[in-house]
């Protein structure tokens, strides 16, 4: 592995790096980070082990030791005015004790499914996600949201406003700086709809990668906006009556840099492929849902009344619909998955994503122009996705049986009926 020996080479003769973060994600898609000291990761890279019970969603007790195999390709420096010093970040596989894949690992998962189409099809997943966020007062914001139920916004303004000094428009300026630091590279970066709220544009990349750079994009925000007093929140819906927090997610697939999604005499200029990947989507639109609106706020976002789609149809106009066709040419044609909030498990979601698009059941119905809409609470979402053979199959039946376990658990600590304010409890923030 030319990578890895040549990353450890580097490792050992950057003396500003002292310890190394690798990092991993539980089921729910949360970031975890092990500080390794720099001696003893390049003394051991080959034999690191971790307590996996006490992770949501890993193994129980009697499987409780898991490994880590380091993933040398996604190595990252962690910009300094930011971070501090010498800061690196690279993330992990987590396997089982005898060296095998561990299956609850999902950012594995989704990289030997991409690998595999890779060497099989010579297929490429390119995917870019749309992260939204808001902008608080206070780093401890979140913290305060516990106890008192509100939210501070920072700035009124609304889409693409900026005032000089506004302090959204600081953090943005920060933000962007740091992630062009790591490699993103950003297309445009803006205040959105609602006050205080903001969205970042970055290239679409290879599947894993941009899973990989969801997390980083929300470390990055989390990180500028704790270093100027304030915290940014990738809830779905924060705040009541204004938009919410969406992670449109941006996908097609090439062959050789053809973009097989574009076909100039197609509906909407895309190919029969782009249209049978819809179509399976949509048609599994209801199993899925719980995969890509994992929390029980992430109910309170879909309502077309804030441009967040809840209709299980494809469109190139209508907001409200859970795909939209962007206007797109031979490179840039697309589909653009709406019905995504930024707390979703971003490998779960890709990964289900990608093979639904490929290999789901098709309909037997125009679902294109379809009427039905997602389930509007998490309960009918997780009846939906345990319902489904097609999903326990991609998933495994542990995968699927333990996500539905996790998120019941999660659903039963709010209050049953759902009323239209934002319940405290039900608040796990990513
Ligand atoms: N905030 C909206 C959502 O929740 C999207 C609004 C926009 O991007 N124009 O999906
Ligand atoms: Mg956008
Ligand atoms: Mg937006
Ligand atoms: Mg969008």
């Amino acid at each position: 592995d030319v990578m890895r020996e040549e990353r450890m080479r580097y490792l050992t003769d950057e003396r500003r790096i002292k310890a190394v973060t690798v990092c991993f994600t539980d089921l729910e898609g949360r970031l975890h980070m092990l500080d390794y000291d720099k001696k003893f990761l390049l003394s051991s890279a080959d034999n690191l082990t971790f307590d996996g019970s006490s992770v949501r969603g890993f193994s129980v007790q009697a499987e409780s030791d898991l490994r880590l195999a380091i993933d040398w390709s996604a190595f990252y420096w962690l910009p300094a005015d930011i971070f501090g010093p010498g800061k690196v970040l690279v993330f992990g596989f987590v396997l089982n004790q005898d060296g095998s894949p561990y299956e609850a690992d999902m950012r594995g998962r989704l990289h030997r499914y991409v690998n595999e189409l890779y060497q099989r099809d010579g297929l490429t997943c390119n995917v870019a996600a749309e992260i939204e966020g808001f902008l608080f007062k206070g780093r401890n914001a979140e913290q305060r949201f516990r106890e008192t139920g509100e939210f501070t916004m920072v700035s009124t303004g609304g889409y693409y406003h900026s005032l000089p000094g506004d302090p959204l428009r600081q953090f943005i300026d920060m933000a962007a700086e740091a992630q062009r630091a790591m490699g993103f590279e950003n297309e445009k970066d803006h205040p959105e709809v609602a006050p205080s709220q903001f969205e970042m544009n970055y290239s679409y990349t290879e599947a894993t990668i941009a899973a990989d750079q969801i997390l980083l994009y929300k470390l990055i925000c989390r990180q500028v906006a704790s270093k100027l007093d304030m915290t940014a929140c990738f809830l779905p819906k924060p705040v009541t009556g204004v938009n919410g927090n969406g992670m449109h997610t941006n996908i097609s697939l090439s062959r050789h840099g053809e973009n097989l999604f574009y076909d100039a005499n197609g509906p909407e200029r895309l190919s029969e492929l782009a249209w049978s990947f819809i179509d399976r989507i949509l048609n599994s639109g209801q199993e899925l849902c719980l995969i890509l609106n994992s929390s029980v706020n992430a109910y309170r976002r879909l309502d077309p009344h804030f441009e967040a789609p809840n209709q299980i149809k494809a469109s190139p106009t209508d907001r409200g619909s859970m795909i939209r066709i962007p206007i797109g040419n031979a490179r840039s044609a697309r589909i653009e998955v709406r019905s995504i909030a930024p707390d979703a498990n971003p490998y779960m979601a890709i990964y289900a994503l990608l093979r639904t698009g490929l290999e789901g059941p098709l309909p037997t119905t125009d679902v294109r122009n379809g009427t039905a809409t997602l389930p509007d609470n998490i309960y009918d979402a997780i009846t939906n996705f345990r319902q489904s053979t097609f999903l326990a199959s991609i998933l495994g039946e542990g995968v699927h049986s333990r996500f539905a376990d996790l998120k019941t658990t999660v659903a039963d600590r709010c209050p049953r009926k759902l009323g239209t304010l934002i319940k405290r409890a039900e608040v796990q923030f990513h």
